[in-house]
């Protein structure tokens, strides 16, 4: 199916509902002003001005109200990563993306989420506000994601860290865990689409293939059909930025609820300051207690417990 998007004005957009009203279907979904259907063309337009014509006839109908600036939405930029040969209209596909986070962070869990992108609803899922992820703060994402959870079929997986540190102590690699978790979201995804195929599975890149796979070889489901492995893959596909979204504000309300247990914010990430305050979680509450909130085989555990013991003395 062709893709045609453009940008209106107010005026130009009064136009092009005039033309199409004879055609206009009901559409209910969030941000839509206005849609129609022709006998080859879907035309869908949203109150930031942008119209998406979907269909055999969707070049033709663009470029009837914008024929200029059609050449310019259609240049596609590379961005820098790695991973498998992609089709060069991946951003167009319909396609299940899956990231994770909380890998590097001492506190807090590790979430991955996967979600499915239709092709007809990449436009919507840009109009909810998946953007470019680095313009993306923890607040903005927090008011984003319940949005793409009521609108996108999602898994969101939280291993939380009791059961990660039972886990890693049993000798899994971070690698293997994360491997483990993309795939059971990735099934989850999958059975809820219930024989819908997506055109591919889009996994952002944390180990190559083959080493993925071999994290998976005692997995009892393995998927494998038509899945591409990319690093940066939030840049290439709104799926994979929408999930990225989805298991990062996941990551955020769990570590809002460890906090409340630990009794302050609890920082992020690895570095000084979260061995500070493990270290005031030891004085106060104990070695278990911490452990309960943290991944226990990280460095910050050994130099957490060596400030404790000097502000002890
Ligand atoms: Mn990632």
């Amino acid at each position: 199916m062709s893709n045609q998007v453009i940008q209106v004005n107010d005026s130009e957009m009064k136009n092009i509902i005039t033309h199409y009203h004879r055609n206009q279907v009901v559409r209910n979904a969030p941000g839509v002003v206005f849609a129609a259907k022709t006998t080859d063309t879907a035309i869908t337009a949203y109150n930031s001005g942008k119209v998406l014509f979907q269909g055999g006839g969707a070049h033709r109908e663009a470029t009837r109200w914008q024929g200029a600036s059609l050449s310019a939405n259609s240049k596609t930029t590379k961005p820098k990563s790695s991973g498998d040969m992609l089709p060069a209209n991946l951003a167009q596909l319909s396609i299940i993306g899956s990231d994770e986070t909380g890998t590097g962070d001492f506190f807090g869990p590790v979430t991955v989420a996967a979600c499915f992108v239709r092709d007809d609803q990449i436009e919507l899922v840009r109009e909810l506000g998946v953007k470019d992820s680095k313009q993306l703060t923890d607040d903005l994402m927090r008011k984003i994601a319940p949005d793409l959870q009521a609108t996108l079929i999602h898994s969101v997986l939280t291993l939380r860290n009791e059961k990660y540190n039972e886990v890693q102590q049993q000798g899994n690699s971070q690698g293997k865990i994360k491997a483990m978790l993309h795939n059971q979201a990735l099934k989850h995804v999958l059975r809820k689409m219930e024989g819908e195929k997506p055109t591919h599975i889009l996994i952002d890149q944390f180990a190559q293939r083959a080493k993925y796979y071999n994290y998976l070889k005692n997995a009892p489901e393995v998927i494998k059909e038509n899945v591409l492995f990319s690093t940066k893959a939030e840049n290439l596909h709104v799926a994979v930025a929408a999930a990225s979204i989805i298991a990062r504000v996941a990551f955020l309300e769990d570590m809002d609820k460890l906090s409340r247990v630990a009794g302050f914010p609890l920082p992020k990430g690895a570095g000084p300051a979260v061995d500070q305050a493990a270290a005031r979680i030891l004085l106060k509450d104990g070695e278990a207690k911490l452990k309960t909130l943290t991944k226990w085989h990280f460095a910050n555990a050994e130099k957490a417990k060596k400030i404790a013991l000097k502000r002890r003395d």
